[in-house]
């Protein structure tokens, strides 16, 4: 059922299927993104990112939850999650608590746009906003580094140590994009947030694919149209780009034809769909 692939230093495991469920685990940053499917693997992980509240990203929220208890950890999940969502989930965890008749405990952490997160090590995430009809946020792993000042390029090494031991300020700190993870949303999100481009993998939504559905459907849904996509991917500049939540009027090997038929090959080359391997996996 669950899908595996390495995105750049990254693993991505779980699930997509547009409007039916969608979980991404990823094992080095001890994170979960969205909870469509409790993935059993994630159960003991430190935070869950929410992009927003619609039951293919949140309603297995409660499995997970009582696997982590079953596997023994302590420590409440932290969940961010869109500012404004965090009162009906505590609730709705309350009643499904009493159902379970086991407290399900967790950490909410409501986060705007902008709002950052630490990570361990130099690691951290920023949220941001994305285009969806219900309070909804993106994602996005950045790490910080110490990069040598363009005035001090070309020191020879010895001299670079004797000036950092002195304390002398020689460098700047960069924020590096590592990962963002982006849905569900109009595209829009790329013109708003054009650094998106840069980002080394980005993991954006592409929920529509050809003429079965309308560019006016989808953005009627708040939904990305591969037809909106190609018209903007000179923007995105990205190492990898996985694309995922594809409709469930797809089929794995549709979408990968249909990938190889419209995207330019300097794309398409880059372009990594989160799928199943085979058709008959699909509805599983
Ligand atoms: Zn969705
Ligand atoms: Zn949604």
């Amino acid at each position: 059922m669950l899908t595996e692939l390495t995105a750049g230093r990254f693993t991505l495991r779980g699930a997509s299927l547009g409007g039916m469920y969608t979980s991404l685990h990823v094992p080095e940053l001890d994170a979960c993104f969205d909870v469509g499917v409790a993935v059993r693997s994630a159960a003991a992980v430190e935070r869950l990112f929410l992009s927003h509240a619609h039951v293919d990203h949140v309603g297995a929220l409660a499995t997970l939850l009582g696997m982590r208890g079953l596997s023994g950890v302590k420590a409440p999940l932290k969940i961010h999650l869109p500012e404004g969502v965090e009162g009906t989930l505590a609730e709705s965890l309350r009643v499904l608590s009493g159902l379970h008749r086991w407290p399900l405990t967790f950490e909410a952490i409501p986060m705007r746009p902008g709002d950052e997160v630490r990570l361990r090590g130099k690691r951290f995430v920023r949220a941001f906003k994305t285009y969806h009809p219900v309070p909804s946020l993106g994602y996005a792993v950045f790490e910080r580094v110490s990069k040598l000042k363009p005035e001090h390029a070309d020191l020879p090494g010895a001299r670079i140590g004797e000036l950092r031991r002195s304390g002398a300020d020689i460098f700047d700190v960069v924020e590096r994009p590592l990962l963002a993870y982006a849905t569900d949303t109009l595209p829009e999100v790329l013109h708003h947030e054009p650094w998106l481009g840069d980002v080394s993998t980005l993991i954006l939504e592409c929920t529509f694919l050809d003429e079965r559905k309308t560019i006016h459907a989808a953005r009627a849904g708040c939904h990305i149209h591969l037809d909106e996509l190609l018209s903007h991917h000179a923007m995105l500049r990205n190492d990898r780009v996985v694309l995922m939540h594809f409709s469930q009027i797809y089929k794995p090997g549709e979408v990968r034809a249909i990938l190889d038929q419209r995207l330019p090959s300097t794309l398409r080359d880059r372009v990594i769909p989160f799928l199943p391997a085979t058709d008959d996996q699909w509805w599983n």
